[in-house]
């Protein structure tokens, strides 16, 4: 069995109605359980997504753990290429 997580901050170790992050919003947990997996792990400057696409809003639920798990999004390694000539870092990183 994997650990529970607080649903109100994602942290282990307690649950929510005790959470120290504070109340629980109601609203946001339902907004948070809402949002899809992330798919791919895309690479961004100040301006966004290199691949131009929409920002995607990363639930809580998904951590640093979870997003190694993702494929890098090929769009934008692609574009790392073409802007900088050379091959993006390893990811995940090891
Ligand atoms: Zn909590
Ligand atoms: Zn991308």
């Amino acid at each position: 069995m994997s650990k529970r997580k607080c649903s109100n901050c994602g942290k282990p170790g307690h649950r929510a109605p005790t959470c120290p992050e504070g109340e629980v919003d109601k609203e946001e947990l339902k907004r948070q359980k809402a949002l899809p997996d992330p798919k791919t792990i895309h690479m961004a400057d100040s301006n966004g997504y290199l691949c131009k696409g929409d920002r995607v809003e990363w639930p809580n639920r998904c951590d640093d753990a979870f997003a190694q798990t993702l494929p890098r999004c090929e769009k934008c390694e692609q574009a790392y290429r073409e802007r900088w000539d050379q091959d993006p870092p390893a990811w995940p990183p090891v």
